[in-house]
Formats: C-alpha cells, sequence, structure tokens
C-alpha cells in the first residue's frame, strides 16, 4: 500500500502527473525513516527537519505533523512493516511548466515502505571510499529531490569499485552521498559543522549524543581530506547504513584499515537505541 495525495492506494492507482513539480524542477522536499521493530526512529526529529525544509522552500506541508506521523503509522500496519524503511516526499504540487511558484497549487504527498534491511554485512566489515570533489550547491542542509549530484557521486564510487565517496570542498571534507562523516584522532571525534554545506543528519546527532555519554571529545569543525587520511578511524553515519566503518580512502588504510574500537563502541551504543 501506498499513501498518495489524500489516501491509501495500490502502487498501480498512483497516478503522477507530468505537470508534477517534483519531475520538472525536483520541486519537493523529502525523508528517509528507518523502521525497527514496527516503530518509527527518531520520528520527530525527521519531521522537525522536514518542516524546516518545507519552511526554507517556502512549499507548504498538506498535513500537520500530528496526521502525517498517523499516516506514517497507517502505512507500516497496513503493510505490516517489522524492519525497513518509510519514503515519504511532497512537491510543490501540479502545474504547467513554468518557473515561479504557481498561484494556486496543492502540495503532494507520496509515502510507501520499503522491506530494506539493516546492512549487517557492512556494518560489520566496513566499506572503502573515494575523495571526490564536492559539487553541490549551497543549502545542503536542506533535503530536497535535487540529488544528481549525489546520484553521480555515488555512481563514480561504484564505478571506482568502492562503496561510497567522501566529499570535500577544496580539500575540506563536507560528508558523503548519503549519509555524514565521522572521524577520530587521539580519541577526539571530529566531524564537518551542521551549516549549510551538510545535512544535518539524524543519525549523526543520536551518534554525537553516545559519543559525549561515552565521554568523547567531539568537536564539530572542518577538516581536510589529508587529515582524514591520517585518522586513527573513520565511519559514516545514516539512516539506512546506521554507523558504518571505512577501512581505506583513495587506496590508504585508515587506522590499521579495521573497524576501530571507538567505531566499534558507538555501533553497539547505536544498536542499544532501538533494540527492544
Ligand atoms: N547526508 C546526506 C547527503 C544524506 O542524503 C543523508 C541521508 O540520506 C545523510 C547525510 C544522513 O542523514 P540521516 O542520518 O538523517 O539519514
Amino acid at each position: 500500500m501506498y499513501f498518495f495525495k489524500n489516501k491509501f492506494v495500490n502502487k498501480k492507482d498512483v497516478l503522477l502527473s507530468p505537470d508534477d513539480r517534483g519531475y520538472y524542477f525536483g520541486d519537493g522536499i523529502y525523508e528517509v525513516f528507518r523502521v525497527y521493530n514496527g516503530k518509527i526512529y527518531e520520528q520527530a526529529a525527521h519531521m522537525q527537519r522536514l518542516q524546516r525544509t518545507a519552511s526554507e522552500v517556502r512549499i507548504e506541508l498538506p498535513f500537520t505533523i500530528e496526521k502525517m506521523g498517523h499516516i506514517l503509522t497507517q502505512l507500516i500496519e497496513k503493510n505490516g512493516l517489522n524492519e525497513g524503511t518509510v519514503y515519504m516526499q511532497i512537491t510543490r504540487g501540479e502545474a504547467p511548466r513554468a518557473h515561479p511558484f504557481p498561484a494556486q497549487v496543492e502540495p503532494i504527498l507520496l509515502a510507501y515502505c520499503t522491506e530494506v534491511r539493516r546492512p549487517i554485512a557492512t556494518i560489520h566489515n566496513g566499506i572503502n571510499a573515494i575523495t571526490l570533489e564536492d559539487i553541490r550547491w549551497l543549502r545542503c542542509d536542506l533535503k530536497t529531490l535535487n540529488l544528481l549530484p549525489n546520484v553521480m557521486a555515488k555512481q563514480a564510487a561504484l564505478d571506482h569499485g568502492v562503496q561510497e565517496v567522501v566529499l570535500h570542498r577544496n580539500g575540506t571534507v563536507t560528508e558523503c552521498s548519503a549519509s555524514n562523516l565521522m572521524m577520530i584522532k587521539d580519541r577526539v571525534l571530529y566531524t564537518h559543522p551542521a551549516n549549510h554545506l551538510i545535512l544535518h543528519g539524524i543519525t549523526r546527532a543520536v551518534v554525537l549524543r553516545l559519543a559525549l555519554s561515552q565521554e568523547i571529545t567531539v568537536k564539530e569543525e572542518p577538516f581536510t581530506t589529508e587529515q582524514l587520511l591520517l585518522a586513527d578511524e573513520a565511519f559514516i553515519t545514516g539512516t539506512t547504513v546506521e554507523n558504518t566503518p571505512i577501512l581505506q580512502i583513495d587506496g590508504k588504510a585508515i587506522g590499521t584499515g579495521a573497524p576501530g574500537p571507538i567505531t566499534r563502541s558507538l555501533q553497539s551504543e547505536f544498536e542499544r537505541t532501538f533494540a527492544q
């Protein structure tokens, strides 16, 4: 079952219009929620980010946050989902193609569940990455549908035989194609500040809280790709990847080239945040 416009429908009845501004302009916003044990993880934080993005791009949410939460709960129930994700997007609406906001337009909500499971193997074994220039716009804090640079970056990683890209602006590390990046050096956790150059990840926030509770010093400050290559540990955080270790970047081992002890301890603390 999907939710489309204002009701639950089968996938074949999601009758998208070619005039949906999501197609023409990527004029829409989205969230991906993780479902553990049939429940949405960090729902309030995701909804808050959705609200913020909506207000920044001036899309009026079609329902209240409470109503959207109820829709997502019903979706999970109707689909009998125990572990997976919920995807929700809201486009500005349908109108003949023209750049200005249409005068009369109704935002369109689309939401559905997937059975995408936790990537246990990579969470455990880690991934490799390459560095790549971050060519995105200057509002990476907004979770909008304009993901072409992220798609290109991810494909560049796969073309290089690795799983992820570490994006940088003139040598300053920002984040990855669909996750935030953290590094550990001398027991200090470094990650890019939550400004306009990165998405303010919900998982990032959870992991930073966990790090502080483990008395790990957290420094939200920019660092370079050179500093990253000299880190003791590095890992990515994201709703679907959780906290995944990075073993090698540009063919160079990070630390020992195996998931590090702080990464491991943050992983087990993270698991406790959703375990029954
Ligand atoms: N950065 C980017 C570019 C992303 O697309 C995502 C998630 O999709 C993240 C970071 C991680 O954010 P979150 O932890 O909220 O999933």
